[in-house]
């Protein structure tokens, strides 16, 4: 099973990540974390160039998708294919949120190239942190030692991000759902093994 975990920075993703990966392994099943851009070698260096170098937002969205396939066919897929529960901190919403609804090239753009390179692959469930922006913002000044070109971007565009993430939950909403990263952590991670749960069960 395939869980994937969004939303803009700040919303505690992470702290997320390890809490249902112990829940996954406590019930005696494998699981492995990851992250996009990454989760494979060639897949890391590709973020480094997306992090580091400025481009057109159209080689941006390219260089994202590129990545994608790389994890997905030779990491996730086979792990899936082992039995492997995988975790990963950021999947395709964050393309539509930050590349599509964020920046040209946009929505349909995003759908055409997520249909050719992906073709329909999609996690089973997906856990979207929402955030208001001003919070978001505040938690990643307030963290250390972080440096990517990402880390300047404008409010505005932050907002069009989050409503891109909340777009992808009105449009899939039996996979996205979609909690208030706003609440105390323990409160979140709470409704987070709720859900969890809920959907071992299936
Ligand atoms: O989540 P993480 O901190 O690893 O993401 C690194 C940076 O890349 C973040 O600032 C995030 O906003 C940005 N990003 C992006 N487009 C994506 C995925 C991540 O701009 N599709």
């Amino acid at each position: 099973r395939f869980i994937s975990f969004e939303g803009v920075d700040g919303a505690g993703k992470s702290t997320h990540i390890q809490r249902v990966k112990e829940a996954i392994e406590s019930r005696g099943h494998r699981c492995e974390v990851t992250r996009e851009p990454g989760g494979t070698a060639l897949s890391e260096k590709i973020r480094e160039l997306v992090l580091h170098d400025d481009m057109q937002t159209r080689t941006e969205l390219l260089l994202m998708y590129a990545a994608r396939v790389e994890h997905v066919e030779t990491r996730i897929k086979p792990a899936l294919n082992a039995g492997i529960w995988i975790l990963t901190d950021r999947f395709e919403d964050s393309s539509f949120a930050y590349q599509g609804q964020g920046n040209n090239p946009g929505w349909p753009e995003c759908e055409a190239l997520s249909q050719w390179a992906l073709n329909g692959f999609c996690p089973d469930l997906t856990f979207l942190f929402d955030l208001p922006v001003s919070v978001s913002m505040q938690r990643v000044t307030a963290r250390q030692g972080q440096t990517d070109r990402f880390e300047v971007r404008p409010q505005a565009y932050i907002e069009l991000v989050r409503q891109g993430f909340l777009r992808r939950a009105d449009e899939h909403p039996g996979r996205v759902k979609v909690l208030d990263a706003q609440q105390a952590e323990d409160a979140v991670g709470k409704q987070v093994l709720e859900i969890f749960l809920e959907f071992m069960k299936f």
